[in-house]
């Protein structure tokens, strides 16, 4: 058998961590590595296989979608595309989707729309964008530049300008810094990578005031607590929220690239032909992957997505090394008290057959949506014993 760990670390560019573990496959919240290992998983590829491993269902619509239409380019429609924009748009009460295939491609989308809108409504020097200190927006320069931590800037200056991030949760340095020049503020409603922290309602309630007086759009990046994340389809319904863009991408495909910019009434218009474009956005396969995860998220699914959130959270609660725990429905964090730590515990956990991730300090849970209350009991009392052995 081929050392695939060895194969990574020599011709796999090295931006991530040395990987131990190769997964083959996986069934619901288990994978399998190849030694034959099963792991109970409660990362879903960070928030990504919304409905767990191969889910029937979506495995079989993706496969009938394969063998029927792979690509066509966007110079033709196809049903799975179009099918999905209606969806989301009936779910999200937005008015129009521009498929992209990533969060931070949904994000370079956004931030460009809000720049058009300024730009035709009133003209040059009003193109700034404000996000907030600890987000995480993506990778790519756009999505980096609005991105407001420090440590993914390092060595990749200059940054997009009139790009800037202001310090989240404090509502007059917000204030204080939408100045006529700007047509943007862009945030996560509860910071995935930035440690699982949610913003406050008021906060953003007075955030929106504000954007509607002043005529700033609102961005809210729902990359990571977007598609039933939080137990609403978006987190935004928490905070009585209808944002003029919001971005998905992450759960949205249940395992298949796709990222998706959802514009409201106010800009829902903005791009014409030839204004943005994606060789692979709309791809039949990925929508009809998205279309599965997405039809599957009614009531009753997302309502089991809060109670087993929760049941989560009092489990956690209950381990005297937990501190406290952050986050909504299934994207929860964990802070453990001193002197446990975080990155420590998840490699022990993994030994014990637990996959698990992490935010800043903390531990961070995003299991599959489609985990059962008995799984999740598993995963807690493997962390319960895995602490107590540390
Ligand atoms: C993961 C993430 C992104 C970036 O998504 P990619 O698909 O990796 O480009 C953007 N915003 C948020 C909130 C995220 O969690």
């Amino acid at each position: 058998m081929q050392d695939i760990v060895k194969l990574d670390g020599e011709y796999i560019a090295h931006t991530y961590a040395c990987r131990e573990v190769v997964l083959v496959k996986g069934k619901g919240c288990y994978a399998m590595d190849e030694n034959g290992r099963t792991y109970l998983d409660l990362t879903s590829g960070i928030g990504v296989n919304s409905l767990g491993y191969c889910d029937a269902k979506w495995a079989q619509a993706v496969c009938e979608q394969v063998q029927m239409l792979q690509h066509t380019s966007n110079l033709y429609s196809t049903a799975p595309a179009a099918l999905l924009a209606k969806e989301l748009c009936t779910r999200t009460g937005q008015h129009k989707v521009f498929f992209a295939n990533s969060g931070a491609e949904a994000n370079e989308g956004a931030m460009k729309t809000a720049r058009k809108y300024s730009f035709t409504k009133y003209g040059a020097g009003r193109a700034k964008i404000l996000s907030l200190t600890n987000s995480f927006h993506g990778r790519t320069f756009g999505a980096l530049s609005a991105t407001g931590q420090e440590v993914f800037h390092q060595y990749f200056n200059p940054f997009l300008p009139d790009v800037a991030s202001v310090k989240a949760g404090d509502f007059e340095a917000l204030e204080a810094a939408a100045t006529p020049d700007v047509c943007a503020v862009m945030l996560e409603l509860i910071q995935g990578e930035g440690g699982v922290v949610a913003l406050d309602k008021e906060y953003v309630q007075k955030i929106a005031a504000l954007c509607a007086k002043k005529d700033i759009l609102l961005i809210v990046d729902e990359v990571q607590t977007g598609v039933g994340r939080t137990g609403k389809f978006l987190c935004c319904e928490h905070y009585n929220l209808h944002p003029d863009i919001v971005t998905l991408a992450k759960g949205l495909g249940g395992g298949l690239p796709i990222g998706a910019f959802l514009l409201g009434g106010s800009c829902a218009d903005v791009l014409q032909p030839g204004d943005h474009g994606s060789t692979f956005g709309g791809n039949p396969i990925a929508c009809t992957g998205a279309f599965a995860v997405v039809k599957r998220l009614d009531t009753a699914f997302l309502e089991s997505v809060t109670q087993k959130g929760n049941a989560l959270r009092d489990a956690l609660l209950e381990l005297p090394q937990i501190a406290h725990v952050s986050g909504l429905g299934l994207m929860r964090g964990a802070a453990l008290v001193a002197p446990y730590d975080a990155k420590l515990t998840v490699k022990a956990l993994q030994k014990a057959g637990v996959l698990l991730l992490t935010a800043k300090d903390k531990l961070r849970f995003l299991p599959p949506l489609t985990i059962s209350l008995s799984e999740i009991k598993e995963g807690v009392k493997a962390l319960k014993s895995t602490l107590e052995e540390m």
